[in-house]
């Protein structure tokens, strides 16, 4: 199916999708409250599932959704009201336009061009730094080095800095221990309440080191079709 199709978007699809999407958000909330040091925000990631599956979400009660490609967003966002939309993709400066209006929390900004093209297209938005935690190529994130930096060009820009984002390291959950616990204490050195840290596969890791927001795509609304 196409990722930009609304699916098949009658109300009886969408229940059956939010049954299972609560199912499974039983198990995640049970998965958090294990190990959780505070209140989290879920973020649910329907990248790559078609609209009705981001209308299933809401649905099922989550509200936050999260979304990595930029067109894709743009075909799904007019079909599914009632979300808050987080933008936790690579941003190139010069898709910033499509999605404007629609992204709640840009949560991926890690270079200055991206952070300029937000303040220009969406003034006053609240936004996060993402930092390269695991050193992968493609995945986006600044140097540890660059945080604050580029918080305060963010704020100097008139963003709303809410708080740093970071992916973990793929393989051994664990592995990504020392990142998470790096961003955590990033976080609060620079007096920014929101760390986004965790996905289906780490979320426990990212929780007993301090994370505050997790970003959850399959193991609420199953496998992504392949790209
Ligand atoms: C896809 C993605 C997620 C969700 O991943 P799952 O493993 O499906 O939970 C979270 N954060 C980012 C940045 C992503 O790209």
């Amino acid at each position: 199916m196409n990722r930009s199709d609304p699916g098949d978007m009658d109300s009886t699809r969408v229940a059956e999708l939010a049954e299972q999407i609560a199912q499974r958000a039983e198990v995640l909330r049970r998965r958090i409250d294990a190990v959780a040091r505070g209140p989290v925000e879920v973020v649910a990631v329907t990248k790559g599932h078609p609209a009705v599956v981001a209308a299933a979400a809401i649905e099922a009660g989550f509200e936050a959704l999260g979304e990595n490609y930029a067109q894709e967003l743009r075909d799904k966002a007019p079909l599914v009201s009632g979300a808050e939309w987080h933008f936790i993709g690579r941003l190139q400066s010069n898709k910033v336009r499509l999605i404007a209006e629609s992204v709640s929390v840009w949560q991926s900004l890690d270079r200055d061009s991206a952070i300029d093209a937000v303040a220009k297209r969406a003034p006053g938005a609240k936004v996060m730094i993402q930092v390269d935690l695991a050193g992968l190529e493609g995945r986006g994130g600044c140097g540890r080095a660059e945080v604050p930096r580029l918080v305060e060009r963010s704020v100097e820009a008139g963003l709303s800095v809410v708080g740093l984002m970071g992916v973990g390291t793929p393989g051994d959950p664990e592995d990504s221990r020392p990142g998470f616990r790096w961003l955590a204490r990033e976080a609060a050195a620079l007096d920014l309440p929101e760390v986004s840290m965790g996905m289906s596969a780490d979320l426990e890791v990212a929780l007993s080191e301090g994370s505050t927001m997790v970003r959850v795509g399959s193991a609420l609304v199953g496998p992504r079709p392949p790209r």
